[in-house]
């Protein structure tokens, strides 16, 4: 299989330029072609010589690939489908607009490894990680690339398992050679897999989501088996040790299961976990899927709770559900096609 070029940093894409016998500034021509022009074939980089192209096309792969399909929701959400590595295995990339806002939900994995309970992806096993190109493919070959506004990494996959990809896709879209998007446009959501969690606090400027959806360990566990390696408690011990007071954000996603997670007991211990810490807490409802125990706590449950963590300084809201007639809701994105 060639090398793809997506991804690469203008560094590389000069070494690539001088593999294909071509002279090194080529590599920065490359690098504008890809992230600011966003050409989909060497035949459009019409200041390179046309011998140079066709080596560069034999010997390389650019790495943009057009969306399998796509589907509307009645709510204008709007779901692409990517050929992803492993036997058959794809990934969903959604758009979700809002007012001004074209927000896309990237994936980073084909299936998961981290086998949540109440997650569809989880459910599907992990079929492989995508790499820089894979993700940087959602942002070029949706339709509404050239007006997308934020990316948040919540689609398939734990982005934390797939560090270096993402965070070679994170430099991409907010390096000047690339995007040039601001890191405040990007959140990546995790579970909280601590080893890269600490370094991309480090290492990145963008928000931050992490999954919890219970405050007490036990039971938090008996939903997310990672709750076991890297509890809740020592990721949150962790976060404290940064500034989220500026420009960075964190916020934490609270899916509402009736009679498991939604009363006053839940509340007060999430409130006392995250005292102090200014951050946001997301109420998301839950889509429910086969064979599951539990269903959506009631509205009026989810408004109580969310009162209670307001009165008590935490900042809370219940964050709208989008798409969910196409399957595009939290903790629903599969690969569906894929389900013969
Ligand atoms: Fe993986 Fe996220 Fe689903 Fe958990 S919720 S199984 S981390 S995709």
């Amino acid at each position: 299989m060639k090398e793809k070029l997506l991804g690469k940093n203008p560094e590389e894409l000069k070494a690539v330029a001088q593999d294909c016998g071509l002279p090194s500034f080529v590599g920065r021509q490359l690098a504008d072609w890809i992230y600011v022009h966003r050409v989909r074939s060497f035949s459009d980089m019409t200041n390179i010589s046309r011998i140079g192209r066709e080596t560069l096309a034999q010997r390389y792969d650019l790495g943009v690939a057009d969306p399998l399909s796509a589907m509307t929701s009645s709510d204008g959400t709007r779901k692409y489908l990517f050929a992803a590595p492993g036997e058959g295995a794809a990934v969903e990339a959604v758009i979700i607009p809002d007012d001004e806002r074209r927000t896309l939900c990237v994936s980073s994995q084909a299936g998961c490894k981290m086998g949540c309970r109440f997650c569809m992806t989880g459910r599907q096993g992990f079929h492989g990680s995508l790499d820089a190109a894979g993700i940087l493919n959602q942002f070029l070959s949706v339709e509404e690339s050239a007006g997308l506004t934020n990316a948040v990494f919540m689609g398939m996959g734990e982005p934390l398992d797939n560090y270096d990809a993402v965070m070679r896709a994170i430099e991409a879209l907010t390096a000047p050679w690339g995007f040039a998007w601001s890191p405040k446009r990007i959140t990546l959501s995790t579970i909280g897999v601590l080893p890269t969690l600490r370094r991309f606090l480090n290492e990145s400027r963008c928000h931050l989501a992490v999954s919890l959806h219970n405050p007490f360990p036990e039971e938090r566990l008996s939903m997310m088996p990672v709750e076991k390696a890297y509890p809740v408690r020592d990721v949150l011990a962790l976060i404290r040790r940064y500034d989220f007071t500026g420009q960075r954000r964190v916020s934490f996603e609270y899916t509402m299961f009736a009679g498991f997670n939604d009363d006053k007991r839940h509340a007060d211990a999430l409130i006392r976990l995250l005292k102090g810490l200014e951050c946001r807490v997301n109420l998301i409802r839950f889509h429910q899927i086969p064979d599951f125990p539990y269903e959506s706590s009631s509205e009026s449950v989810m408004e109580a709770f969310r009162d209670r963590l307001n009165h008590n300084g935490v900042l809370c809201t219940i964050r709208s559900s989008r798409g969910e007639d196409i399957l595009a809701a939290c903790g629903l994105l599969a690969g569906r096609h894929l389900q013969h």
